[in-house]
Protein backbone atom coordinates (compact mmCIF):
# COMPACT_ATOMS: atom_id res chain seq x y z
CA UNK A 1 0.00 0.00 0.00
CA UNK A 2 1.47 3.06 -0.78
CA UNK A 3 1.03 5.96 1.64
CA UNK A 4 -2.62 6.44 2.05
CA UNK A 5 -4.53 10.03 2.84
CA UNK A 6 -6.68 10.59 5.26
CA UNK A 7 -8.82 13.34 7.33
CA UNK A 8 -9.62 11.26 10.23
CA UNK A 9 -7.59 7.67 10.89
CA UNK A 10 -9.63 5.31 13.21
CA UNK A 11 -7.62 2.84 14.71
CA UNK A 12 -9.97 -0.57 15.31
CA UNK A 13 -13.25 -1.64 14.47
CA UNK A 14 -15.14 -2.72 17.20
CA UNK A 15 -18.17 -1.19 18.61
CA UNK A 16 -16.18 2.65 19.71
CA UNK A 17 -14.10 2.47 16.36
CA UNK A 18 -17.62 2.05 14.18
CA UNK A 19 -19.39 3.98 15.87
CA UNK A 20 -16.72 7.25 15.60
CA UNK A 21 -16.25 6.52 11.81
CA UNK A 22 -19.97 6.40 10.96
CA UNK A 23 -20.14 9.42 12.74
CA UNK A 24 -17.67 11.42 11.25
CA UNK A 25 -18.02 9.95 7.65
CA UNK A 26 -21.96 11.11 8.09
CA UNK A 27 -20.72 14.39 8.72
CA UNK A 28 -18.91 14.48 5.39
CA UNK A 29 -15.18 13.74 7.10
CA UNK A 30 -12.99 11.71 5.12
CA UNK A 31 -12.59 8.51 7.13
CA UNK A 32 -10.60 5.48 7.18
CA UNK A 33 -10.99 2.90 9.67
CA UNK A 34 -8.06 -0.07 10.24
CA UNK A 35 -8.65 -3.25 11.75
CA UNK A 36 -5.79 -5.54 12.61
CA UNK A 37 -8.04 -8.96 12.59
CA UNK A 38 -9.33 -11.07 9.06
CA UNK A 39 -13.01 -10.70 10.02
CA UNK A 40 -14.88 -7.98 12.23
CA UNK A 41 -15.91 -9.17 15.43
CA UNK A 42 -13.99 -12.40 15.12
CA UNK A 43 -13.65 -14.45 17.46
CA UNK A 44 -16.09 -13.36 20.20
CA UNK A 45 -14.61 -12.30 23.00
CA UNK A 46 -17.70 -11.16 25.00
CA UNK A 47 -20.80 -11.79 27.15
CA UNK A 48 -23.02 -10.11 24.37
CA UNK A 49 -25.27 -8.79 26.31
CA UNK A 50 -26.88 -5.17 26.10
CA UNK A 51 -29.26 -2.97 28.42
CA UNK A 52 -32.18 -1.90 26.56
CA UNK A 53 -32.52 1.82 25.55
CA UNK A 54 -34.40 2.85 28.01
CA UNK A 55 -31.96 1.19 30.80
CA UNK A 56 -29.19 3.10 28.90
CA UNK A 57 -31.15 6.24 29.42
CA UNK A 58 -31.74 5.48 33.39
CA UNK A 59 -28.05 5.26 33.61
CA UNK A 60 -26.79 8.14 30.83
CA UNK A 61 -29.54 10.20 31.09
CA UNK A 62 -27.82 13.12 29.39
CA UNK A 63 -26.61 11.38 26.27
CA UNK A 64 -28.61 12.48 23.19
CA UNK A 65 -30.48 10.33 20.97
CA UNK A 66 -29.76 7.23 21.69
CA UNK A 67 -32.66 5.65 19.66
CA UNK A 68 -30.17 6.74 16.42
CA UNK A 69 -26.85 5.46 18.26
CA UNK A 70 -28.51 1.95 18.81
CA UNK A 71 -30.72 1.30 16.09
CA UNK A 72 -30.91 -2.07 15.68
CA UNK A 73 -32.65 -4.60 13.00
CA UNK A 74 -34.59 -7.32 15.14
CA UNK A 75 -32.55 -10.12 13.62
CA UNK A 76 -29.83 -9.33 15.35
CA UNK A 77 -31.70 -9.10 18.61
CA UNK A 78 -31.06 -12.50 19.99
CA UNK A 79 -32.95 -13.02 22.88
CA UNK A 80 -34.73 -11.05 25.08
CA UNK A 81 -34.05 -11.19 28.78
CA UNK A 82 -36.31 -9.93 31.43
CA UNK A 83 -34.18 -9.61 34.86
CA UNK A 84 -30.46 -9.88 36.15
CA UNK A 85 -30.44 -12.94 38.61
CA UNK A 86 -27.90 -12.24 41.15
CA UNK A 87 -26.41 -15.66 42.99
CA UNK A 88 -24.43 -15.26 46.18
CA UNK A 89 -21.95 -17.85 47.52
CA UNK A 90 -24.87 -19.51 49.53
CA UNK A 91 -26.91 -19.81 46.55
CA UNK A 92 -29.30 -16.87 47.83
CA UNK A 93 -30.94 -15.54 44.84
CA UNK A 94 -32.23 -11.95 44.08
CA UNK A 95 -34.01 -10.96 40.81
CA UNK A 96 -33.47 -7.17 40.11
CA UNK A 97 -36.08 -6.67 37.08
CA UNK A 98 -33.58 -5.47 34.01
CA UNK A 99 -35.02 -5.20 30.09
CA UNK A 100 -32.10 -5.91 27.91
CA UNK A 101 -31.45 -8.38 25.06
CA UNK A 102 -28.32 -10.52 24.17
CA UNK A 103 -26.63 -10.49 20.49
CA UNK A 104 -24.37 -12.50 18.73
CA UNK A 105 -21.14 -10.25 19.02
CA UNK A 106 -19.37 -11.08 15.75
CA UNK A 107 -22.52 -10.24 13.62
CA UNK A 108 -23.38 -7.25 15.78
CA UNK A 109 -19.61 -5.56 15.20
CA UNK A 110 -20.11 -6.21 11.10
CA UNK A 111 -22.92 -4.27 11.13
CA UNK A 112 -21.89 -1.38 13.17
CA UNK A 113 -18.78 -1.49 10.71
CA UNK A 114 -21.45 -1.75 8.01
CA UNK A 115 -22.90 1.58 8.99
CA UNK A 116 -19.64 3.27 8.71
CA UNK A 117 -18.99 1.76 5.50
CA UNK A 118 -22.80 2.76 4.09
CA UNK A 119 -21.92 6.18 5.92
CA UNK A 120 -18.78 6.38 3.56
CA UNK A 121 -15.85 5.51 5.75
CA UNK A 122 -13.36 3.03 4.31
CA UNK A 123 -12.25 -0.08 6.25
CA UNK A 124 -9.09 -1.89 5.72
CA UNK A 125 -8.82 -5.51 7.52
CA UNK A 126 -5.50 -7.14 8.69
CA UNK A 127 -4.20 -3.78 8.98
CA UNK A 128 -2.47 -3.72 12.42
CA UNK A 129 -1.35 0.19 13.69
CA UNK A 130 2.20 -0.36 14.69
CA UNK A 131 2.82 3.49 16.00
CA UNK A 132 3.18 6.68 14.85
CA UNK A 133 6.56 8.38 13.26
CA UNK A 134 6.64 12.09 12.26
CA UNK A 135 2.86 12.39 12.96
CA UNK A 136 2.14 9.61 10.29
CA UNK A 137 0.87 6.04 11.14
CA UNK A 138 2.83 2.82 10.88
CA UNK A 139 0.76 0.13 9.83
CA UNK A 140 1.48 -3.57 8.53
CA UNK A 141 0.08 -2.48 5.43
CA UNK A 142 1.90 0.52 4.98
CA UNK A 143 1.60 4.33 6.19
CA UNK A 144 -0.95 6.73 6.57
CA UNK A 145 -1.16 10.46 6.68
CA UNK A 146 -4.12 12.10 8.55
CA UNK A 147 -5.28 15.51 10.14
CA UNK A 148 -6.89 13.29 13.48
CA UNK A 149 -6.37 9.62 14.84
CA UNK A 150 -8.95 8.18 17.39
CA UNK A 151 -7.59 5.36 19.06
CA UNK A 152 -10.10 2.82 19.39
CA UNK A 153 -8.25 -0.35 19.92
CA UNK A 154 -9.42 -1.98 23.13
CA UNK A 155 -8.26 -1.80 26.85
CA UNK A 156 -4.36 -2.32 25.76
CA UNK A 157 -4.14 0.76 23.23
CA UNK A 158 -1.24 1.15 21.37
CA UNK A 159 -2.52 4.26 20.15
CA UNK A 160 -3.05 5.87 23.79
CA UNK A 161 0.92 4.93 24.34
CA UNK A 162 1.60 6.23 21.21
CA UNK A 163 -0.31 9.57 21.81
CA UNK A 164 1.52 9.74 25.56
CA UNK A 165 -2.07 9.39 27.04
CA UNK A 166 -2.30 7.20 30.91
CA UNK A 167 -3.44 3.43 29.96
CA UNK A 168 -5.89 1.02 31.95
CA UNK A 169 -4.66 -0.06 35.27
CA UNK A 170 -5.43 -3.36 36.59
CA UNK A 171 -7.81 -4.50 33.75
CA UNK A 172 -9.52 -7.60 34.60
CA UNK A 173 -9.19 -10.77 32.68
CA UNK A 174 -12.42 -12.31 31.29
CA UNK A 175 -13.23 -15.61 29.45
CA UNK A 176 -16.31 -16.44 27.53
CA UNK A 177 -17.64 -19.34 25.59
CA UNK A 178 -21.13 -20.78 24.22
CA UNK A 179 -22.82 -23.38 26.17
CA UNK A 180 -25.72 -25.62 24.70
CA UNK A 181 -29.45 -26.02 26.13
CA UNK A 182 -32.32 -23.62 26.63
CA UNK A 183 -31.70 -21.01 29.53
CA UNK A 184 -34.21 -19.02 31.39
CA UNK A 185 -34.34 -15.54 30.33
CA UNK A 186 -32.54 -14.06 32.95
CA UNK A 187 -28.87 -12.56 32.80
CA UNK A 188 -27.31 -14.69 35.82
CA UNK A 189 -24.43 -13.66 37.82
CA UNK A 190 -22.65 -15.75 40.33
CA UNK A 191 -20.55 -14.01 43.10
CA UNK A 192 -17.58 -15.47 45.45
CA UNK A 193 -14.90 -18.35 45.16
CA UNK A 194 -16.27 -19.22 42.24
CA UNK A 195 -15.09 -15.80 40.48
CA UNK A 196 -13.05 -13.97 43.00
CA UNK A 197 -13.41 -9.79 42.92
CA UNK A 198 -15.69 -10.31 39.99
CA UNK A 199 -18.44 -12.59 38.68
CA UNK A 200 -19.18 -15.76 36.80
CA UNK A 201 -22.35 -15.49 34.21
CA UNK A 202 -24.85 -17.39 32.38
CA UNK A 203 -26.13 -15.07 29.79
CA UNK A 204 -29.11 -16.79 27.79
CA UNK A 205 -29.28 -17.16 23.89
CA UNK A 206 -31.71 -19.11 21.50
CA UNK A 207 -31.02 -22.76 22.46
CA UNK A 208 -27.43 -21.74 23.99
CA UNK A 209 -26.16 -19.40 26.13
CA UNK A 210 -22.41 -17.31 26.45
CA UNK A 211 -21.21 -18.61 29.47
CA UNK A 212 -17.67 -16.88 31.26
CA UNK A 213 -15.74 -15.56 34.11
CA UNK A 214 -13.72 -12.76 35.41
CA UNK A 215 -12.07 -11.99 38.20
CA UNK A 216 -9.66 -9.93 39.64
CA UNK A 217 -5.88 -11.30 40.02
CA UNK A 218 -5.17 -10.05 43.24
CA UNK A 219 -8.40 -12.22 44.88
CA UNK A 220 -7.55 -15.50 43.01
CA UNK A 221 -5.55 -18.37 43.25
CA UNK A 222 -5.22 -20.34 39.96
CA UNK A 223 -5.79 -19.32 36.26
CA UNK A 224 -8.75 -18.30 34.62
CA UNK A 225 -9.28 -21.33 32.54
CA UNK A 226 -9.31 -23.52 36.01
CA UNK A 227 -11.71 -21.21 37.40
CA UNK A 228 -14.09 -21.76 34.09
CA UNK A 229 -13.30 -25.45 33.99
CA UNK A 230 -14.86 -25.45 37.62
CA UNK A 231 -17.49 -23.35 36.77
CA UNK A 232 -18.36 -25.36 33.75
CA UNK A 233 -18.25 -28.29 35.67
CA UNK A 234 -20.59 -27.36 38.64
CA UNK A 235 -23.63 -26.33 35.86
CA UNK A 236 -23.10 -29.53 33.45
CA UNK A 237 -22.04 -27.13 30.67
CA UNK A 238 -22.12 -28.50 27.15
CA UNK A 239 -19.25 -26.00 25.77
CA UNK A 240 -19.51 -25.64 22.22
CA UNK A 241 -16.60 -23.76 21.22
CA UNK A 242 -13.44 -22.76 22.56
CA UNK A 243 -12.93 -20.61 25.72
CA UNK A 244 -11.51 -16.90 24.54
CA UNK A 245 -10.20 -13.88 26.73
CA UNK A 246 -9.41 -10.41 26.93
CA UNK A 247 -8.85 -7.86 29.71
CA UNK A 248 -11.59 -5.18 30.89
CA UNK A 249 -10.93 -2.23 32.08
CA UNK A 250 -11.86 -2.04 35.80
CA UNK A 251 -10.91 1.28 37.17
CA UNK A 252 -13.01 3.76 35.21
CA UNK A 253 -12.39 6.35 32.64
CA UNK A 254 -8.18 7.46 32.29
CA UNK A 255 -7.40 10.78 33.45
CA UNK A 256 -7.42 12.20 29.93
CA UNK A 257 -8.54 11.25 26.32
CA UNK A 258 -6.89 13.56 24.17
CA UNK A 259 -3.78 14.61 23.14
CA UNK A 260 -2.53 16.87 19.95
CA UNK A 261 -4.80 15.60 17.32
CA UNK A 262 -5.54 12.17 18.74
CA UNK A 263 -8.25 11.01 21.20
CA UNK A 264 -8.85 7.41 22.61
CA UNK A 265 -12.41 6.11 22.93
CA UNK A 266 -13.92 3.03 24.41
CA UNK A 267 -12.34 0.22 26.75
CA UNK A 268 -9.07 2.47 25.11
CA UNK A 269 -10.31 5.31 27.65
CA UNK A 270 -11.44 2.80 30.15
CA UNK A 271 -15.37 3.91 29.55
CA UNK A 272 -16.67 0.53 30.89
CA UNK A 273 -19.24 -0.03 34.36
CA UNK A 274 -16.60 -1.19 36.97
CA UNK A 275 -19.16 -2.97 38.44
CA UNK A 276 -20.31 -5.22 35.99
CA UNK A 277 -17.70 -5.33 33.21
CA UNK A 278 -20.24 -3.45 30.60
CA UNK A 279 -18.63 -1.20 28.21
CA UNK A 280 -20.73 -2.06 24.31
CA UNK A 281 -23.09 1.17 24.99
CA UNK A 282 -20.16 3.23 26.53
CA UNK A 283 -18.30 2.53 23.73
CA UNK A 284 -20.95 3.53 20.99
CA UNK A 285 -22.01 6.52 22.73
CA UNK A 286 -18.25 7.99 23.41
CA UNK A 287 -17.95 6.61 19.86
CA UNK A 288 -20.57 8.65 18.82
CA UNK A 289 -19.30 11.64 20.23
CA UNK A 290 -15.49 11.23 19.67
CA UNK A 291 -16.77 10.93 15.49
CA UNK A 292 -18.39 13.93 15.62
CA UNK A 293 -16.30 16.31 17.08
CA UNK A 294 -13.46 14.53 15.20
CA UNK A 295 -15.60 16.00 11.87
CA UNK A 296 -16.13 18.95 13.53
CA UNK A 297 -12.43 19.95 14.07
CA UNK A 298 -11.63 18.77 10.49
CA UNK A 299 -14.58 20.93 8.60
CA UNK A 300 -14.99 24.05 11.31
CA UNK A 301 -12.10 23.95 13.21
CA UNK A 302 -14.12 22.59 16.67
CA UNK A 303 -11.53 21.90 19.00
CA UNK A 304 -10.63 18.11 20.29
CA UNK A 305 -10.94 18.97 24.02
CA UNK A 306 -14.72 19.58 23.08
CA UNK A 307 -14.65 15.36 23.01
CA UNK A 308 -13.66 15.30 26.36
CA UNK A 309 -15.41 18.00 27.68
CA UNK A 310 -19.26 15.96 26.37
CA UNK A 311 -17.94 12.88 26.76
CA UNK A 312 -17.49 13.45 31.24
CA UNK A 313 -20.42 15.51 31.01
CA UNK A 314 -22.80 12.47 29.97
CA UNK A 315 -20.99 9.72 30.95
CA UNK A 316 -18.45 10.61 34.41
CA UNK A 317 -20.42 10.88 36.93
CA UNK A 318 -21.98 7.35 36.49
CA UNK A 319 -18.80 6.08 35.91
CA UNK A 320 -17.11 7.10 38.74
CA UNK A 321 -19.81 6.68 40.87
CA UNK A 322 -19.55 2.68 39.56
CA UNK A 323 -15.80 2.62 39.79
CA UNK A 324 -16.14 3.65 43.92
CA UNK A 325 -18.90 1.14 44.43
CA UNK A 326 -16.58 -1.66 42.88
CA UNK A 327 -13.73 -0.30 45.47
CA UNK A 328 -16.25 -0.68 48.46
CA UNK A 329 -16.98 -4.02 46.88
CA UNK A 330 -13.08 -5.00 46.65
CA UNK A 331 -12.87 -3.72 50.13
CA UNK A 332 -16.10 -5.42 51.83
CA UNK A 333 -17.32 -8.40 49.88
CA UNK A 334 -14.24 -9.38 48.05
CA UNK A 335 -11.38 -9.11 50.07
CA UNK A 336 -11.81 -12.27 52.63
CA UNK A 337 -13.90 -15.39 53.03
CA UNK A 338 -16.97 -16.12 51.05
CA UNK A 339 -19.48 -15.48 54.12
CA UNK A 340 -18.32 -12.15 53.76
CA UNK A 341 -19.83 -11.79 50.11
CA UNK A 342 -22.70 -13.02 51.47
CA UNK A 343 -23.16 -10.70 54.02
CA UNK A 344 -22.94 -8.08 51.88
CA UNK A 345 -25.54 -8.88 49.44
CA UNK A 346 -27.83 -9.31 51.93
CA UNK A 347 -26.95 -6.08 53.75
CA UNK A 348 -27.47 -4.19 50.56
CA UNK A 349 -30.83 -5.53 49.45
CA UNK A 350 -32.65 -5.46 46.52
CA UNK A 351 -33.02 -2.12 46.24
CA UNK A 352 -29.02 -1.03 46.72
CA UNK A 353 -28.23 -3.88 44.81
CA UNK A 354 -30.40 -2.60 41.69
CA UNK A 355 -28.56 0.79 42.12
CA UNK A 356 -25.10 -0.80 41.59
CA UNK A 357 -25.89 -2.64 38.60
CA UNK A 358 -27.32 0.92 37.27
CA UNK A 359 -24.20 3.27 38.34
CA UNK A 360 -26.09 5.02 40.96
CA UNK A 361 -25.08 5.44 44.37
CA UNK A 362 -26.00 2.99 47.11
CA UNK A 363 -25.83 4.96 49.93
CA UNK A 364 -27.46 8.43 50.03
C1 LIG B 1 -15.23 -11.68 28.35
C2 LIG B 1 -15.87 -10.33 28.19
C3 LIG B 1 -17.26 -10.22 28.27
C4 LIG B 1 -17.87 -8.97 28.08
N1 LIG B 1 -19.22 -8.90 28.09
C5 LIG B 1 -19.84 -7.72 27.83
C6 LIG B 1 -21.25 -7.65 27.73
O1 LIG B 1 -21.95 -8.66 27.84
N2 LIG B 1 -21.82 -6.45 27.49
C7 LIG B 1 -21.08 -5.30 27.34
O2 LIG B 1 -21.64 -4.21 27.14
N3 LIG B 1 -19.72 -5.35 27.42
C8 LIG B 1 -19.09 -6.53 27.63
N4 LIG B 1 -17.72 -6.58 27.67
C9 LIG B 1 -16.95 -5.36 27.41
C10 LIG B 1 -17.02 -5.02 25.92
O3 LIG B 1 -16.68 -6.15 25.15
C11 LIG B 1 -16.06 -3.87 25.60
O4 LIG B 1 -16.27 -2.84 26.51
C12 LIG B 1 -16.28 -3.37 24.18
O5 LIG B 1 -15.93 -4.36 23.24
C13 LIG B 1 -15.47 -2.12 23.93
O6 LIG B 1 -15.52 -1.77 22.57
P1 LIG B 1 -14.27 -1.09 21.87
O7 LIG B 1 -14.69 -0.82 20.48
O8 LIG B 1 -13.77 0.01 22.72
O9 LIG B 1 -13.11 -2.19 21.92
P2 LIG B 1 -13.04 -3.62 21.23
O10 LIG B 1 -14.38 -4.21 21.07
O11 LIG B 1 -12.01 -4.36 21.99
O12 LIG B 1 -12.49 -3.30 19.78
C14 LIG B 1 -11.17 -2.94 19.56
C15 LIG B 1 -10.81 -3.34 18.14
O13 LIG B 1 -9.54 -2.82 17.84
C16 LIG B 1 -8.78 -3.81 17.18
N5 LIG B 1 -7.38 -3.51 17.42
C17 LIG B 1 -6.71 -3.61 18.58
N6 LIG B 1 -5.42 -3.23 18.42
C18 LIG B 1 -5.29 -2.89 17.12
C19 LIG B 1 -4.20 -2.43 16.35
N7 LIG B 1 -2.98 -2.26 16.89
N8 LIG B 1 -4.40 -2.18 15.03
C20 LIG B 1 -5.62 -2.36 14.46
N9 LIG B 1 -6.69 -2.81 15.15
C21 LIG B 1 -6.54 -3.06 16.46
C22 LIG B 1 -9.24 -5.11 17.82
O14 LIG B 1 -8.96 -6.22 17.00
C23 LIG B 1 -10.72 -4.85 17.99
O15 LIG B 1 -11.47 -5.25 16.87
C24 LIG B 1 -17.08 -7.81 27.86
C25 LIG B 1 -15.69 -7.93 27.81
C26 LIG B 1 -15.09 -9.18 27.96
C27 LIG B 1 -13.60 -9.28 27.86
Amino acid sequence: METLKTDILVVGSGPAGSSAARYAAEKGAKVTFIERRKEVGVPVRCGEFLPSIDEIRSMFPKAEDLEGTFELPSELRVRETTAIRLVDPKGRITDLPFIGFTIDRDRYDQYQAGLAAKAGAELIKECRFEGIENGVAVTEKGNIEYKVIIGADGPGSRVARELGLPRNRNPYPAVTAQAKGDFEPYVVMFFGGIAPGAYSWIIPKKGQANVGVGFSPKFADGTLSEYFDIFAKKNDFEIMNRLEGKFVPSEGPIASTVSGNGMVVGDAAGHVISVNGGGIPLAMIAGRICGEVAADNILSSRPLEDYEKVWRDVMLKPLKTAAFNKKLADIFAFSGAEWRTSMCMKLLGKRRMANLIRCKRIFP
